[in-house]
């Protein structure tokens, strides 16, 4: 008899289901892909509906990780990349098909950090950014060991930091915001305006052609991981916190990346003598931390009720 949750992890480009059940053991995975043209809701509830009947055991609930921004008060999440969804009430939505007392809804980016906090990269650390870095960036911040949401469910929305206010104009209004240099889609473009070519312009080509010597590749991610290490000191200098976990499929471009980010981050952080020693570190689960991620949304906000206590003594969690 296992207590399973639907796990949700809504991005930019695609939603994910999943059920994940106490021991975090993910099954009857599905992932649909994001088109303004499509009832998006219609098959996200199918979908769910029929993974929920296939639960072998107790159903706990439904666990939301989306890219923001969100309005926790209402239950509802507009996402930059999701124009057809402004305001939309996604907790109800889920609440009313699958009949669910704990519908629990976090930023994408917290639920990362969450998962990278409890079974990954994170653990045993105290104060900690996690940070998605892929179509769009996204930051959730663990302080004191706890999720830590911020008034609305926005804490750290490190995408949208400006750090340049005469820079390139943003999906979200604003000028220069890290994401508009820092993203894997946004690397690409910025390499195509400054003449570089490939068959597949994606960032996995860009970085492939950058550790072939390539200048201008090198160039766009130096500028890239640049922005990106401005904006992860100003983030950790405002909290006085020292741990950042970064995923996402642009981390996972490996040295390429990995090498100007901490060379970048170092740099910026020379000057603030309590950021020595900065810790970055890679996340560790993959693919599944989103996920994950969003199943410990509503098991932990269970365990704090303690309404399935034999949870609090899972391995790992
Ligand atoms: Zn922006």
């Amino acid at each position: 008899m296992h207590n399973q949750v639907l796990a949700v992890d809504i991005g930019a480009t695609k939603v994910a289901l999943a059920l994940i059940d106490e021991s975090m053991n993910v099954s009857e995975k599905y992932e649909i892909r994001v088109e303004n043209e499509k009832d998006l809701w219609s098959e996200i509830a199918e979908h769910s509906v029929d993974i929920v009947n296939r639960v072998n055991g107790n159903f706990l609930g439904v666990g939301i990780g989306s890219a923001g921004p969100l309005h926790l008060s209402t239950g509802s999440i507009s996402p930059v990349n999701i124009p057809q969804w402004r305001k939309f009430g996604i907790v109800d939505c889920f609440r009313k098909t699958l009949d669910a007392e704990f519908v629990v809804l976090h930023g994408d980016a917290l639920a990362f950090a969450q998962a990278e906090h409890r079974l990954g990269a994170g653990r045993g650390v105290q104060n900690l950014l996690g940070m998605v870095v892929s179509t769009g960036i996204g930051g959730g911040l663990i302080l004191n060991n706890q999720v830590f949401n911020g008034d609305s469910g926005n804490a750290s929305f490190i995408g949208h930091h400006t750090i340049n206010f005469d820079g390139i104009p943003c999906a979200c209004g604003r000028f220069g915001c890290v994401e508009t240099y820092a993203s894997g889609p946004r690397m690409a473009e910025i390499a195509r305006t400054r003449g570089w070519k490939s068959d597949s312009p994606s960032f996995i080509a860009l970085a492939e052609d950058a550790r072939s010597g390539n200048a201008t590749a090198l160039e766009v991610i130096d500028e890239g991981t640049r922005a990106l290490a401005v904006g992860i000191v100003n983030t950790l200098a405002t909290l006085d916190i020292r741990t950042v976990v970064l995923g996402g499929g642009v981390t996972q471009a490996g040295d390429i990346f990995w090498s100007p980010l901490r060379n970048h981050v170092k740099n910026e952080a020379r000057f603030t003598s309590f950021l020595e020693n900065l810790d970055l570190r890679a996340a560790q689960l993959d693919r599944d931390a989103g996920v994950i991620g969003a199943a410990l949304g509503v098991i932990s906000e269970i365990e704090a009720l303690d309404r399935v206590p034999h949870l609090n003594n899972q391995k790992g969690l």
